[in-house]
């Protein structure tokens, strides 16, 4: 045995309990009331202890580009055509540069897993893919990270995008994207991806549905398209803004659908509210989609960061525990369980979207621990837990001071 911890407060089959564990060799080794062993010993202090947190939905590529950026429509429009001007200096070292910086912010908040989406197009080639696998595997220390390739300028549109992807594959890259609303042709571009995905056995991800109006869904037919390839459990879909939108009785009859399909539906609150509502004056609408009605159905969802210091989310710091907060406000979500679900959200049911193997604190499992500065999973998210500290197989990766008052002393 390797490390003691002690006192850690963990959800075990729903319930709350204060235990110790073991760990050996970088794994989760034994966890029980009280374990006896002349070991090291990291003192949890009933803090909730959860495995590493999971980003299922993440731009490292285009991070901290603020400032060489414009951000004044708030539009996706505006985002897509500013960072494509943006990407024609994107050279592999400061694409690396930028994008190390962030996933070291995202470690020290308590992510372990990653699902950052790569850009691929005849004008940044290679070159962006190649600087984010080169920092998978000097981040591994830390990090999980996995790659999905996806063509954000248009696919049936952008003549040779395709190969790229096709290469990206060939390359190691575990999951392929999508924007269909980009595309000029959006169905063309999904049933490509569907037949791209099915060549390589890659997961799909896609972004879908990011507008203002009901008009021209795409969610259905992905659904369609999933059960058609028996892809179900290996597609999601992000933003989903229209879905927010939809009266009650056809949310549920598509929460249904995505259900009976097996489509997962990631939440990106930042993003969603930053770019939708722009063509409101007033009464602005949120345009992010509730994950409570959707989970109730038996969809399988996430809440995710997408953009950080972009113009497509001109904000950010890499917590997951403040976007869950974020969401849960958005969406009022107030009561105890459902906030509660807020972590399961970029904890369990996010590393199921992206079928994490051996996840959770369970005896075998890799010993991916964080450690929240919180009693208990829905006062994590209420009051925005800061991650004390967090190992990766069994070694500490990070840890986090606790803020400290200094009264002035008596007399
Ligand atoms: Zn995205």
């Amino acid at each position: 045995m390797d490390l003691l911890i002690r006192n850690a407060a963990i959800l075990q089959d729903a319930e709350l309990r204060i235990v110790d564990i073991a760990i050996d060799g970088g794994k989760i080794a034994v966890i029980a009331p009280s374990i006896q062993a002349q070991v090291p010993e990291l003192d949890a202090e009933g803090c909730l202890v959860v495995p590493g947190l999971v980003e299922t939905h993440f731009h490292l590529d285009k991070t901290c580009i603020l400032e060489r950026c414009r951000s004044e429509e708030g539009t996706v429009a505006e985002a897509v055509r500013e960072t494509a001007a943006a990407k024609r200096d994107f050279t592999a070292e400061d694409v690396y540069t930028r994008a190390k910086r962030m996933l070291e912010r995202c470690i020290t908040h308590g992510t372990m897993y990653m699902r950052t989406h790569v850009e691929l197009d005849p004008g940044i080639r290679m070159v962006g893919f190649d600087a984010i696998q080169q920092l998978a595997r000097d981040c591994a220390w830390a990090l999980d990270l996995e790659l999905c390739v996806f063509p954000q300028e248009g696919l049936t549109n952008n003549p040779g995008t395709e190969e790229l992807l096709i290469e990206g594959l060939r390359r190691g890259a575990k999951a392929i994207g999508a924007v269909p609303y980009m595309d000029t042709d959006p169905r063309g571009q999904i049933d490509r991806i569907f037949a791209i995905a099915r060549d390589f056995d890659a997961d799909i991800d896609m972004h879908l549905d990011l507008a203002e109006t009901t008009e021209g869904m795409q969610i259905e037919y992905v659904c369609r398209k999933t059960e058609e390839y028996g892809w179900g459990g290996r597609v999601a879909v992000g933003h989903a803004t229209q879905l927010s939108l939809l009266p009650p009785d056809r949310f549920a009859a598509i929460a249904a659908q995505l259900a009976n399909a097996g489509v997962a539906v990631t939440i990106l609150p930042s993003t969603d509210l930053h770019l939708m509502g722009r063509s409101h004056s007033h009464s602005v609408p949120r345009g992010v989609v509730p994950a409570e009605p959707l989970r109730k159905a038996g969809v399988t969802c996430s809440i995710s960061t997408n953009n950080v210091l972009n113009p497509f989310t001109p904000y950010g710091d890499g917590s997951l525990i403040r976007m869950a907060n974020l969401y849960a406000n958005i969406c009022h979500v107030s009561r105890p369980a459902d906030l509660a679900g807020c972590l399961d959200l970029i904890t369990a049911s996010a590393a199921r979207l992206m079928r994490l193997k051996d996840y959770g604190i369970v005896p075998g499992a890799p010993a991916d621990l964080a450690c929240l500065d919180a009693a208990n999973p829905s006062g994590a998210i209420a009051a925005l837990a800061q991650p004390i500290w967090g190992m990766k197989r069994g070694r500490i990766s990070f840890k986090r001071a606790r803020p400290v008052v200094y009264p002035p002393a008596k007399g």
